[in-house]
């Protein structure tokens, strides 16, 4: 193989600065060329002190002049903004985008690396939630595959390799249940912050542990199957599996069901997506079955837990409810993360918002971007930010 070179979009945070790990284990396969963080100046500066890349970008304006004096005796270009995010994924010095920028904040940078026709190792699963049909098809266009960095689809696209044609009957997404798995309403009424922050399984930015709590983020990643392996609503089941060592599964048509294994954690996946179609040798820790453990399996409680329910039914109509639920959602878990509403008004944000906003069946990319706007000044007005 030879040295591919990585634009990492979201470099600072949790599956940006394991990829930097991955990256740093395996020099000789992997160079960091680009580098993006939204405020953390502090570390995106260390990272590229570390990395040499040829470009970094601070989404914060307010941070260029910092980070653009800490790195002049350097070669690394420095440019700072939300366009400038663009600007640099449609540049043609990079083999590989990780998308790992949080939110619908993903979606442009990796839309401009599509277009110029750039493979993508996606973690941000936004962006197929918010406009997977246009995603997949520009994709499809510029022939570039899109290798899901996420463990669930990590883990059915690991099953698909070697399938050809053969039919998917339906994929089952497992779930961890997250720290709240068994409570019901009258406990999560009350939970504040710092307890829906502690993910029994996985270490992960604050957005996604949040919706891992709310099992909104089980919901994304259906819909995000549905776009990643062109399935319908009723092939996409969702297990819950407490220990995290079954990723997710396929059952083809003739019944058999494959399921990706191993210890939770992201930088299996993401060197996968990396190094794909290869597989490179490394020295995680091992799943053991000599010792004592058990898997278990239940259904998820999707009355307690709604915002599955909710994810499920905009994952149904279609259109532009996945972008609404999307946005709402997003409002929703940063109100909750300053403390401005509860754990279960969450649920109620996304309800009122996907009832509220104008229903398109087939939005253009341009009514994506207004729908996502509607979508947040109204779940904004709604928790009086
Ligand atoms: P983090 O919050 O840890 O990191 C987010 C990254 O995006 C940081 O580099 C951050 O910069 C940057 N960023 C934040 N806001 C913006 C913005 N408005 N514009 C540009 N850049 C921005 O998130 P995670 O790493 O946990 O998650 C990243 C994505 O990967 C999410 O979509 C998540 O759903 C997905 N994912 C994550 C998993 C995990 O284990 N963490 C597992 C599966 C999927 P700064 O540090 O400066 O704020
Ligand atoms: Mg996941």
């Amino acid at each position: 193989m030879s040295q591919k070179r990585i634009a990492l979009f979201g470099s600072t945070g949790s599956i940006g600065t394991q990829a930097l790990d991955v990256i740093a284990a395996n020099p000789d396969l992997f160079s960091a060329e680009v580098l993006t963080a939204q405020t953390n100046d502090t570390l995106l500066i260390k990272q590229a002190l570390q990395f040499n890349p040829n470009i970094v970008v601070i989404g914060d304006e307010k941070k260029y002049p910092i980070v653009k004096e800490a790195l002049a005796h350097t070669h690394t270009k420095v440019f700072a903004g939300e366009k400038a995010l663009e600007e640099v994924a449609s540049l043609d010095c990079y083999d590989m985008m990780l998308a790992a920028i949080v939110g619908y904040a993903g979606l442009k940078p990796t839309l401009c690396a599509i277009e110029i026709g750039k493979p993508i190792a996606l973690a941000n699963k936004e962006t197929l939630v918010v406009a997977g049909d246009i995603i997949m098809r520009t994709a499809a266009e510029k022939r570039i595959p899109i290798i899901p960095v996420d463990s669930e689809h990590s883990a059915i696209f690991q099953c698909l390799v070697g399938e050809g044609r053969n039919r998917i009957e339906k994929i089952i997404l497992t779930a961890s249940g997250g720290p709240f798995l068994g409570k019901k309403p009258n406990f999560l009424v009350n939970v504040k912050k710092d307890h829906a922050l502690q993910h029994p399984n996985w270490t992960m930015g604050a957005k996604i542990t949040i919706d891992s709590a709310t099992l909104m983020n089980k919901g994304l990643e259906m819909i995000e199957a549905k776009w990643l392996f062109n399935l319908t609503y009723d092939q996409v089941q969702v297990v819950v599996h407490p220990q995290s060592i079954i990723h997710s599964m396929v059952q083809f048509t003739d019944g058999s069901i494959k399921a990706q294994m191993g210890l939770p954690d992201m930088k299996l996946p993401i060197q996968y997506a990396l190094a794909f179609p290869n597989r490179i040798h490394n020295d995680f820790p091992r799943y053991d079955f000599k010792k004592p453990g058990t898997l278990t399996f239940e259904e998820p409680d999707t009355k307690t837990f709604r915002n599955l329910a909710l994810a499920m039914e905009a994952m149904k109509q279609g259109g532009n409810m996945p972008c609404i639920l999307n946005a709402a959602n997003e409002i929703a878990v940063y109100a909750f993360l300053r403390n401005r509403i509860g754990f279960l008004d969450m649920t109620e944000v996304v309800e009122q918002t996907m009832a509220r906003i104008p229903f398109l069946p087939e939005p253009t990319l341009e009514e994506y971007f207004e729908t996502d706007g509607e979508a947040r000044n109204f779940a904004a007005s709604l928790i009086h930010m």
